[in-house]
């Protein structure tokens, strides 16, 4: 599911936008602050809708942090007499804008816009030295390159397009196997998980890629 972060100190406003995301079926965590608008970012929300003003610091900043962390969309929300801020923050990664106050519709729209941009334009995805080539269906570590069979590439390229996010067995049963019309037992899964293991992690005993969360599936990343 797609996570949406809306940081915004207006509390209505954000409330407001809060509940018209849920209703397109978006998950929505919500932030009033620079503080929070840094730490959803670690949760890797698939986008993030970011008020320019806010009481402990400007959405710049919290731009610059998110964009560090990695490469998630941001959509910023201004006032009309903040309008010219907004070159500096294109300078800082930001994605669109849009003036408050506007009609909801068109931030919607926006953010549908932003999402298939970002996605299509993604071929590769980075994590730390783990380098997967999602046209080329390459994966290589601190430039080396690893040998994966289909089904490895196709679980870790989920695993990765998803990242930050809790996976369960079924879920990547039914998104790498049964979609391809392969009916396999569930132990399938973990097996495969193994063995991507044991190819792409430095440690397979303290894994940094493919995290198990106990009782609930798998994560790529932290
Ligand atoms: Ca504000």
């Amino acid at each position: 599911m797609t996570k949406i972060a809306v940081i915004e100190d207006d509390k209505l406003y954000n409330e407001a936008l809060c509940i018209s995301l849920k209703k397109e079926g978006y998950t929505v965590e919500s932030g009033f602050s620079a503080d929070d608008g840094k730490s959803i970012a670690a949760s890797y929300p698939d986008l993030v809708i970011l008020d320019l003003g806010l009481p402990d610091g400007t959405g710049i900043d919290v731009c610059r942090y998110i964009k560090g962390i990695s490469d998630i969309p941001v959509i910023f929300l201004t006032a009309r007499d903040e309008e010219a801020d907004m070159i500096r923050a294109y300078d800082n990664g930001c994605d669109d804008y849009v003036v408050k106050p506007f009609p909801i519709r068109v931030l919607k729209k926006k953010v549908e816009a932003v999402l298939k941009r970002h996605s299509s334009g993604k071929s590769a995805i980075l994590y730390k030295d783990l380098l997967i080539d999602c046209e080329k269906r390459t994966v290589s570590y601190k430039r080396r390159e690893i040998r994966l069979s289909a089904r490895e590439f196709e679980l870790l390229e989920f695993l990765a397009k998803n990242k930050g996010q809790i996976l369960s067995k079924e879920t990547l049963l039914r998104e790498v196997w049964d979609s391809k019309g392969m009916f396999v037992e569930e132990n399938t899964v973990n097996v495969t998980i193994n063995r991507l293991r044991k190819k792409i992690e430095p440690d397979v005993s303290n894994p940094m890629f493919i995290n198990n969360i106990f009782g609930m599936g798998y994560k790529f990343g932290e």
